[in-house]
């Protein structure tokens, strides 16, 4: 199987190959940091127009490296939600016209299912069903990972997601955007222990996430000027590390049997983070993967990946007159998280 890739749901254009062997055979990413960077965060109509413009010439860079056509690929598979409606708009209707223009079978990809997958394209010995901490720049949850399309989520975040209060973090001082990478290398300067921070939900019953709290406090301590910059990043990021460990804790407990701890999405990037929820596993006795850096972000390869597990696991393609979804849950029948209180 040869499955072409793309991914536009926020502010990364990507387009990728990738076989069913699990070979990357070609990959492009384009980044707009430098385009929102001046805003502090991903500005929609920016990124849907970057989109517009760096699609086409990605898609021909990757099929010309591979030195394939479209002709040899089995499916085309785009990300349809969730994200900034404009971008996933701009990826869909590019991929619809490639399927239309060749025959092949349109795949609509959720992008937190891309994410979900995405260690299974890392690591070929990682069977269902999987404990996965999803934590990116707009989720946060826990979910058991039983089968292609099949999620169950125990746990979710009833603010923040733990990427927003990194990039969040990282605009309180001064780090530029996109704030994650930043604020862990500045901790590596700073104690843990030095500043104070509250644990939001640490302990309480039901497993989900807050760290709208959490980013207050960093506020107040640095508008108190008593903290060195890198102090204050290690102690947000040892705070955000104990919130998740406690809350993952809690929902290994109450999870049927796993055959181990996974964590994907762009804050498993994050080593300090990966090394707290590695001992955990450790705990229960799990084995613990996460993907190389370069899949953990958004990219591509992780959307071409999905398309190629949907059409192993049998699913349909898609109809060429599917709407983008700018939320598309991988468990429609979870429960909300309101009243996850203490
Ligand atoms: P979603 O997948 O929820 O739609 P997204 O696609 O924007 O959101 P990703 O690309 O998966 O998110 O992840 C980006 C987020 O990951 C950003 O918030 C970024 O700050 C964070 N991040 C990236 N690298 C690191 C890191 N090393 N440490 C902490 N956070 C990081
Ligand atoms: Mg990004
Ligand atoms: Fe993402």
């Amino acid at each position: 199987t040869l499955v072409l890739g793309i991914e536009s749901s926020c502010d990364e254009t990507a387009a990728a190959l990738v076989t069913g062997k699990r070979v990357i055979v070609a990959q492009a990413i384009a980044s707009q940091e430098a385009e929102h960077a001046p805003y502090g965060g991903v500005v929609p109509e920016i990124a849907a127009r970057a989109h517009a413009e760096r699609l086409a010439p990605l898609i021909e860079k990757v099929l010309q490296e591979a030195d394939v056509q479209l002709a040899d690929c089995d499916a085309i598979a785009a990300t349809a939600g969730p994200g900034l409606i404009g971008g996933v708009i701009v990826g869909l209707v590019t991929a619809k016209a490639l399927a239309m223009a060749t025959g092949k079978p349109l795949l609509a990809i959720n992008h937190l299912e891309g994410h979900a997958l995405s260690p299974r394209l890392a690591d070929a010995s990682l069977e269902f069903p999987y404990a996965l901490l999803l934590v990116s720049g707009g989720h946060c949850q826990i979910l058991r990972v039983e089968g292609v399309g099949k999620y169950q989520r125990l746990a979710t975040t009833i603010d923040d997601a733990l990427g927003e209060a990194f990039d969040k973090t990282a605009k309180i001082l001064g780090l530029g955007y996109p704030g994650g990478p930043a604020v862990e290398k500045l901790a590596l300067q700073g104690d843990p222990a030095a500043v104070p921070l509250p644990r939001p939900l640490k302990g309480s019953k039901e497993p989900h996430f807050s760290f709208a709290g959490l980013k207050s406090a960093v506020w107040r301590a640095h508008q108190s000027d008593e903290h060195a910059d890198a102090d204050l990043a290690a102690s947000f990021q040892q705070a955000a590390l104990d919130c998740i460990i406690d809350r993952t804790r809690r929902a290994l407990g109450r999870m049927e049997p796993v055959t181990a701890l996974v964590m994907a999405g762009g804050v498993a990037a994050n080593q300090t983070i990966r090394g707290g929820l590695e001992q955990l596993a450790s705990e229960f006795d799990l084995p613990f993967t996460a993907p190389p850096l370069a899949l953990c972000t958004d990219n591509a390869a992780m959307i071409a990946w999905a398309g190629i597990e949907r059409l192993a696991a049998g699913f349909d393609a898609d109809p060429l007159d599917l709407k983008a979804r700018p939320r598309w849950p991988l468990d429609p029948d979870a429960a909300p998280a309101r009243g996850a209180g203490v």
